[in-house]
């Protein structure tokens, strides 16, 4: 297998979009193979070393940055097994990246639903964090497109499971005794009443084992899609529109994107082009089906029109070079912050909180209250999965006092999340830079019980440190 200690090498592999700084390892391993996985974790349990496994390091929350030990990383394990047309599924290796499997799908004339922004984050991170996207709103998150994992433990033990089969309470463990949030989740480990085992790993950040390989399920291609951005002349309006639009409950929709009024301002410098003097968007995908295909403009044109939308302004999707160009601005917002952090050598503020719809309005007049009045210096951008009121409030502070105030604020959004039963995390997980958002919706009981699960796959606590929880000292 391939192992570096040249420090020349390791460098390129310590930082992910969070920008946490102060990553170091000894060494890196780059397997070529699940046997070569197995090697690694051999080496590493018999000496108790730390090992950080990390993939296209795209992650937002330090998941993947080593602070001591081996790091192992699977860019070279980016092989797909099987593609199988009929069956609608795929075998991959973890390696693989999204862009690869999505074209391999589109080939096939098939779609892998789940669709996080970023296409070059490998499948086995987005395991690994629950990632999501936008068609969220229809299809669901990584979790329910997995139908098989293997994943390679500390022990040697390679695990083969499959939706449907192996419990956790096979292996003699019980579920965490805390109730999840009924929004899309990526905070902490999943826990259910009979949970399957698969589900215990999806979104365990590598705290539990090294995914070695998956099963994805594949769903048709969609037919033609109409895409569409609509600039509104309120944030307010622009919220009321979409809470209308989806209580239509209209499963044609493939997402619902939004975009505050600092975001426009933000994206001005490259899209010149955003109409002057609006304060809001909305970027909406819907499928073309035999039974909208009529009325589906008429329809959209209408309600738009009723929250003062001018539809002239209106930037549309009809073929596959617009919408393209809606992709990329969407896909340009978290680019312009991520460089926006690099620049000011701030650590990532960024929430990923999800609250029931009959509770979003209300988490929306809190960010506004706290951020517009109260916090009015300092910048913040708001946008993203607005369809599974699911927002980033990204904070960007200049300095050591901004930073004090954005942590206060950023925790004040926690706690109103959880006291709303949402969820402190939808997609990215809690890695090295959100414990204390854990903590607030599990308590410390919560995480010794995350805790006790760990102990039962990586005894000698070597894999993942600190990611979600921190390890006792
Ligand atoms: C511009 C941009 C846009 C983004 N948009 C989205 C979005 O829309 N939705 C979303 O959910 N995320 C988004 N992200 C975050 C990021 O892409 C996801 O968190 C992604 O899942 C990380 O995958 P990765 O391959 O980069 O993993 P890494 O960042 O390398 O690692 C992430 C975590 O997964 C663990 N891990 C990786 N591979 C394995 C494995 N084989 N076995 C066990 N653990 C493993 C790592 O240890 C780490 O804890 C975005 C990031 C950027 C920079």
């Amino acid at each position: 297998m391939l192992k570096k200690t040249d420090q020349d090498i390791i460098k390129g592999h310590l930082e992910d979009s969070s920008n946490l700084q102060g990553g170091h390892a000894d060494g890196l391993y780059l397997p070529e193979s699940e046997a070569d996985i197995k090697e690694a974790l051999k080496e590493c349990s018999s000496k108790k070393t730390p090992l950080t496994i990390s993939a296209a390091e795209t992650g937002t929350t330090g998941g993947c940055i080593p602070f001591g030990g081996w790091l192992l990383n699977t860019q070279k394990l980016n092989k797909i097994i099987t593609l199988d047309k009929q069956g609608k599924f795929a075998v991959v290796q973890p390696g693989v990246t999204l862009e690869e499997i999505e074209a391999a799908a589109a080939k096939a004339g098939l779609l892998y639903p789940p669709d996080p922004t970023e296409k070059t984050a490998t499948i086995g991170g987005n395991v690994a964090t629950n990632a999501s996207g936008g068609r969220g709103y229809r299809f669901g998150a990584t979790r329910d497109w997995i139908r098989r994992l293997k994943v390679s433990l500390p022990s040697g033990e390679i695990l083969d499971l499959k939706r449907g089969g192996q419990k956790l309470n096979n292996r003699k463990l019980e579920q965490p005794n805390y109730a999840m949030p009924k929004t899309k989740n990526s905070a902490g480990y999943y826990s259910s009443p009979g949970m399957d085992l698969i589900d215990l790993f999806i979104g365990a950040e590598g705290t539990l084992g090294i995914v070695s390989e998956i099963e994805i399920g594949l769903a048709p291609a969609l037919k033609e899609t109409f895409d569409v951005v609509a600039f509104f002349p309120s944030e307010g309006l622009a919220v009321d529109f979409v809470l209308e639009a989806k209580a239509k409950n209209d499963r044609t929709v493939n997402f619902f994107e939004y975009f505050d009024t600092n975001t426009l301002e933000m994206l001005r410098s490259s899209f010149s082009h955003i109409p002057a003097g609006v304060k809001a968007a909305v970027y909406i995908e819907q499928e073309i089906t035999a039974k909208n295909q009529a009325t589906y403009l008429d329809d959209w044109a209408g309600l738009l029109e009723k929250y003062q939308v001018n539809i002239d302004d209106c930037w549309l999707g009809l073929e596959a070079s617009q919408k393209e160009d809606l992709f990329k601005f969407r896909h340009a917002i978290p680019e312009h912050i991520n460089e926006l952090y690099k620049k000011h050598g701030s650590i990532k503020l960024a929430t990923d909180i999800a609250v029931p719809t009959d509770k979003f309005k209300e988490m929306y007049e809190y960010y506004d209250r706290l951020l517009a009045t109260n916090y009015r210096l300092l910048f913040y951008i708001k946008f993203g999965h607005i369809g599974e009121n699911h927002l980033h409030v990204n904070l960007l502070p200049k300095n050591g006092e901004e930073t004090r105030t954005a942590k206060e604020i950023t925790m004040k959004f926690v706690k109103k999340a959880v006291s709303l039963g949402g969820t402190v995390s939808a997609e990215h997980g809690i890695g090295k830079i959100k414990h204390d958002y854990l903590r607030e919706l599990y308590g410390q009981t919560g995480i010794n019980e995350m805790l006790r699960l760990k102990k039962a796959f990586d005894p000698d606590l070597i894999l993942n440190q600190n990611n979600i929880y921190k390890l006792p000292q």
